[in-house]
């Protein structure tokens, strides 16, 4: 087996080559027991890029990233901090469901360091081409599979982080989060999440090129850069965004009045 998913790699390939080649990846073992993998969704001159951790139940059946509660989730705070999410790419940091058995339900396993190793090389592949302007890590598992293991999501959610890459990164938590929050403080918890996703809306808003008001230093995070530079001419084939929700698919308990 492949230490990691860099021989699956076809050379110049576009995004919706990638997607092609990363059906047949094995370089690590959780596609043994997930129903497909589960590539990236959105148009290839994204602005912004969100990265998640893995697909869950409902993405492993559905084969796309973001489109069980959590995306509703997600889809909810996007459109609250006013970005649309047609205009997003959103990934996750590995490709497969990693689950356990519990009756009939299949329980989310975190991936481990040596997974989220093994699976680097499709995300950075995904980065290397679309180079948004904006990273988004949602997370603590992307967070660390982008920044490096000294990156803490709840110290540092919402600031500008430097990384050697073009664009601004920064860190928040995932959706799912706010799905396991008791229900008396989830409206606190979405509201975070919205203030930090409104920053990112604004980041957007600003001119690239502006430099973020609190990066911190690359060096601190470990942050090892994706490999690849510029391909402009292979960001024209679209990745399909299979499945991905629209705007009006939300989680009507979730919604706030903000
Ligand atoms: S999780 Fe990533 S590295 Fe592992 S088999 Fe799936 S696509 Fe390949």
């Amino acid at each position: 087996m492949a230490t990691d998913a860099s021989s699956y790699i076809p050379p110049h390939a576009d995004l919706g080559q990638l997607m092609s080649a990363a059906k047949g990846c094995q370089a690590c073992p959780l596609w043994r027991d997930a129903t497909q993998t589960v590539f990236g969704a959105g148009p290839p001159d994204a602005r912004v890029v969100f990265v998640g951790e893995q697909p869950g139940d409902q993405e492993d059946r559905q084969g796309g990233p973001f489109v069980g509660p959590a995306g509703k989730v997600f889809d909810e705070a996007l459109d609250i901090a006013g970005i649309d999410r047609r205009q997003t790419y959103v990934t996750n940091a590995v490709k497969h469901f990693k689950w356990i058995p519990r009756g009939k339900l299949r329980l989310h396993q975190t991936p481990q360091a040596p997974e989220i190793a093994a699976c680097r090389p499709w995300m950075e592949a995904e980065l290397a081409l679309i180079r948004p302007e904006v990273t988004v890590a949602l997370g603590a598992t992307a967070a660390k599979a982008l920044l490096g293991p000294a990156v803490r999501v709840t110290r540092q959610r919402g600031q500008w982080l430097a990384w050697e890459q073009p664009g601004r990164i920064t860190v928040t938590v995932h959706p799912s989060s706010i799905l396991r929050t008791d229900d008396a403080d989830r409206p606190a918890a979405m509201g975070a999440f919205v203030a930090d996703l409104r920053r990112v809306a604004d980041a957007l808003a600003t001119p690239s090129g502006a430099e973020p008001a609190t990066a911190q230093s690359a060096a601190e995070h470990g942050y090892r850069p994706p490999a690849g530079g510029s391909q402009a001419a292979d960001r024209a084939a679209p990745v399909d965004p299979v499945a991905a929700p629209t705007q009006g698919e939300v989680a009507p308990q979730l919604r706030l009045d903000l």
